[in-house]
């Protein structure tokens, strides 16, 4: 090794000391399967939380409808979408968007985490105040550094305390932004949006930023996330989610007034500064979201293996702070949850252990993360081998 490497070769012994050092884990997929070693575990650390990026079925049908239509769908863009990247698919994909959602604009990026990393930078300035939970995902976390602008995190969904701030900070500042998740990544509970509407109302200077992550796809009538299911899309104000996961895509999107899409179009320097993403995955989402609608008995089985997992830990002694198919459980110590998380994994279940620096010190857990294509059988043994 290099003498000027030392420092990095200090930390990482220092990362496995302590149980915390991360490797890019090896196995192979085969449909909700990942085998590994030999050994043969359903995958219970995925986010194709409908089993749509394994069904190869859909897959097919769209290759066979581009193939049919001769439709151009090159794998690159080749440029921004503000010079010559933008192909007419971005333009139908995002006239679908917001006519789903039934509101004035959508705009497409290229991942979730460029849209985090974008969106606050671009619409803060140092007369803006963000409040964001405390739990928020590391990509916002990245955007508010990245905005400059001043903010406060409230503590995770003390919505008291969030009232008290907006009382005593809206005088100081020209506007503010309450920045949440709708089901959170690592607790996998979800923030109660109406009320965060109410909140917002009572001010006439807040607005409201929801990273439906999580929730796009799985929850709501047809699938649109937890703001379809609380009746609140119209309220608020950068409503945004991914494609990467219970859409089994790449990309993510943000719904909101005309006028945020223009400013966005004109100052978001993660959306000019970048190669669109390649038509042939913006046809694929656009194939997706079409027959969003039309995965609502995926949704119900999610639903029902979700409640009885949370139900089995509950019985066990276990709380999970959980209200989604997303479920904790907690074990405390990262290095037992290391020995967890392997002994699981011996069992036939695919589960990882989720450590600091992504949640705090000693809250490690296992992450169980449910998908659709999971069936009772499946539940069965799981339910079983806790
Ligand atoms: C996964 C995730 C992202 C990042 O999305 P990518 O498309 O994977 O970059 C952003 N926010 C939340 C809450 C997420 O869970």
């Amino acid at each position: 090794m290099r003498a000027i490497y030392e420092k990095y070769a200090e930390d990482l012994d220092a990362l496995k000391v302590s149980g915390n050092l991360r490797e890019l884990p090896s196995g192979q997929h085969d449909g909700k399967w990942i085998i590994n070693y030999g050994n043969r575990m359903l995958n219970l650390s995925s986010n194709d939380y409908l089993g749509l990026a394994s069904n190869m079925e859909l897959l097919h049908e769209f290759y066979d409808r581009v193939q049919s239509s001769g439709e151009q769908l090159p794998m690159s863009s080749s440029s921004s979408r503000l010079l010559t990247g933008n192909f007419r698919v971005y333009d139908t994909l995002e006239e679908r968007l917001a006519a789903m959602y039934g509101r004035e604009s959508a705009l497409v990026l290229s991942s979730g985490y460029h849209m985090n990393t974008g969106i606050l930078p671009a619409l803060c300035d140092r007369n803006i105040l963000i409040l964001a939970d405390k739990l928020v995902h590391a990509s916002l976390i990245d955007g508010i550094r990245l905005s400059g602008a001043r903010c406060i995190r409230y503590r995770h969904q003390d919505y008291s305390q969030l009232e008290k701030l907006i009382e005593k900070e809206h005088s100081d500042c020209d506007r503010i932004i309450i920045v949440t998740e709708s089901i959170f990544s690592m607790d996998g509970d979800t923030a109660p949006l109406q009320r965060l509407v109410e909140i917002k109302r009572r001010c006439g200077k807040v607005m409201l930023y929801v990273d439906e992550a999580h929730a796009v796809g799985v929850r709501g009538e047809r699938g649109l996330g937890l703001a379809e299911e609380c009746g609140c899309i119209g309220d608020i104000d950068l409503l945004c989610g991914t494609f990467g996961k219970a859409l089994a895509s790449v990309g993510a999107y943000v719904i909101c007034d005309s006028i945020i899409k223009e400013y966005l179009v004109n100052r978001m320097r993660t959306l000019i500064f970048t190669t669109a993403m390649p038509p042939v995955n913006v046809a694929w989402t656009l194939f997706v979201m079409e027959r969003l609608h039309s995965f609502k008995d995926r949704r119900e089985r999610l639903l029902r293996h979700s409640e009885r997992l949370r139900k089995v830990l509950h019985d066990k002694g276990s709380e999970t702070p959980s209200a989604s198919h997303i479920i904790p459980l907690i074990i405390g110590p990262a290095t037992d949850t290391v020995i967890k998380a392997e002994d699981m994994r011996r069992k036939g279940f695919y589960v990882l252990p989720i450590r600091p620096p992504t949640v705090p010190e000693g809250t490690s857990r296992l992450r169980f993360s449910l998908t659709a294509d999971i069936t009772d059988e499946d539940m069965d043994r799981l339910c079983d081998s806790l």
